[in-house]
């Protein structure tokens, strides 16, 4: 395996709009999972573009090892991208945590970075550990024990009212109290567990867009773009369902097309609710008759008529996503999705017209009021479309969050989520492919999302036991002592 410095080497030789800069004031903007991922993530890439357009500060790009094992065997440190300094030499160390999994990520990066991962263990020569993303728009509380402070929601413009604070008062105490009056930033050594509002930035400033291309993603050579913001629409157990931060900003169409470079090869449309733009066909059009190959980030079934699906073939796709969510048609109704039989029927007939190899339905399973016999109509329904075009399910086990409807429910169980993929499989084997995502691991995602700043703290403990689920099932069962254990093997978990 090359040394990390050489694989850093031979990825900057392969990126484009890569910032070399120098200021006095720097930044390690760290994604807590490996380079493939963070790049992919244009919130992200947001920031490094934002951070550098001020000449006070320059910020560089760090992430968790590409292999742990490696990583901790052969004591390689963690260090930025573009002048390749140790996490601990900078001002200040901000990450983006995009889920509740990502919170063990979280604290081996910054510990492999030498710096404690937990707040009270941080001295004052250490750097200021701000912390921001997608977690913060449903729960962040599990990160009050680490950060020193946190920018909720979308953070464009709040970024340089805590960059402000923090380039002209060094002192730690002094900045942490000026940080607690800005308007967004949560900072947990002086809230407590009440949280700010989520910040949503003037629409002016969208849409977000690429400031790095590079064939080392997930996304290889695609120019991420967003087309909208937000969603209008009001799915239940959705984070970024309507009510948040005013529903769905779209950016137009003219200024879609002239942000994305002439030569630039593969597109990606980025929002919660792309297909919903109004323009979504022409765009896509206007792209294809470019030269160019595009994805699109979300397809909404009713959204898929015949000329947008033949738009998405010229564009180069080769298997229609979309989302199914419920197995049942009554528990689509009860999540409020529009996804009916007849558009996903619909979509079908349109994928095979149009040449696709695989229709992919996305769902979840384990979802309030499920039973087998909800079970039992995906399996004939799903059975039904495979005979139209060959079909894949991604199946993920239904987590409630934060800031939706469906908030505080009790996880369905691993032993029940189990049961219902095993039935999902046989019913379909032979008919479809079934891809479920862990119903362990969906559980601990459940544990973080309705957790409070303790349970956070208990992620260390089972990162520090080995990280695997069994470390994760003892660290929590501290929460509640053996019940926890007991509920989730029952099938009967409890916030
Ligand atoms: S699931 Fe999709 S369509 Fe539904 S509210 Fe969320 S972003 Fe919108």
């Amino acid at each position: 395996m090359p040394s990390l410095r050489d694989t850093i080497a031979l990825r900057l030789s392969r990126e484009r709009g890569t910032l070399f800069r120098d200021a006095p004031f720097r930044v390690a903007l760290t994604y807590p999972s490996p380079y493939r991922v963070g790049m992919s993530s244009l919130g992200f890439q947001v920031m490094y573009r934002e951070l550098n357009r001020r000449p006070d500060v320059v910020a560089e790009r760090a992430f968790a090892p590409d292999d742990w094992a490696w990583a901790r065997k052969h004591r390689e440190p963690v260090v930025t991208y573009e002048s390749q300094r140790p996490l601990g030499d900078h001002d200040v160390v901000a990450l983006s945590v995009a889920y509740e999994i990502e919170l063990a990520g979280m604290i081996e990066t910054l510990e492999h970075g030498g710096i404690p991962s937990l707040r009270e263990e941080r001295a004052p020569g250490h750097p200021f550990v701000l912390m921001g993303g997608p977690l913060t728009f449903s729960n962040p509380v599990t990160l009050g024990a680490y950060a020193d402070a946190v920018v909720m929601g979308e953070a464009e413009e709040v970024v340089h009212a805590v960059m402000d604070v923090l380039v002209s008062e060094r002192d730690r105490s002094r900045q942490l109290k000026l940080l607690a009056a800005v308007p967004h930033v949560w900072v947990p050594s002086e809230h407590g567990a009440s949280l700010p509002s989520i910040a949503a930035v003037d629409d002016a400033l969208l849409p977000a867009h690429a400031q790095i291309v590079t064939p080392d993603t997930e996304l290889s050579d695609m120019f991420l773009i967003e087309a909208e913001r937000g969603c209008s629409r009001g799915c239940r157990y959705c984070v970024m369902r309507r009510s948040t931060n005013g529903g769905m900003r779209l950016v137009s169409m003219e200024r879609i097309l002239s942000l994305i470079p002439e030569d630039a090869r593969k597109a990606g449309l980025v929002g919660a609710a792309v297909s919903d733009h109004p323009r979504i066909v022409e765009i896509l059009d206007a792209l294809v008759d470019r030269g160019m190959s595009v994805g699109l980030s979300s397809l909404r079934p009713d959204r898929l008529s015949d000329r947008f699906v033949g738009a998405l073939k010229r564009a180069g796709y080769r298997t229609l996503t979309t989302a199914m969510d419920g197995p049942s048609e009554r528990l689509r109704g009860t999540l409020e999705r529009h996804a009916k039989v007849k558009h996903l029927e619909r979509a079908a007939e349109h994928a095979r017209a149009h040449g696709m190899t695989t229709l992919k339905l996305y769902l979840m399973v384990g979802l309030p009021t499920e039973t087998d016999d909800d079970i039992d109509e995906c399996v004939e329904f799903v059975g039904a479309l495979s005979r139209v075009v060959p079909v894949a399910l991604g199946i993920a086990p239904f987590v409630s969050k934060r800031n939706t409807p469906l908030d505080g429910l009790p996880f369905a169980g691993i032993d029940v989520v189990e049961h219902r993929l095993e039935r999902l499989r046989k019913g379909l084997r032979g008919r479809a492919d079934v891809r479920p995502t862990s119903a362990r691991w969906a559980w601990v995602e459940w544990v973080l999302a309705q957790g409070d700043e303790r349970t956070g703290r208990l992620v260390r403990d089972a990162v520090r036991a080995g990280g695997r689920f069994a470390d994760y099932q003892r660290a929590f069962e501290g929460i509640a002592g053996g019940r926890r254990r007991l509920s989730v093997l029952r099938g009967a978990a409890e916030p």
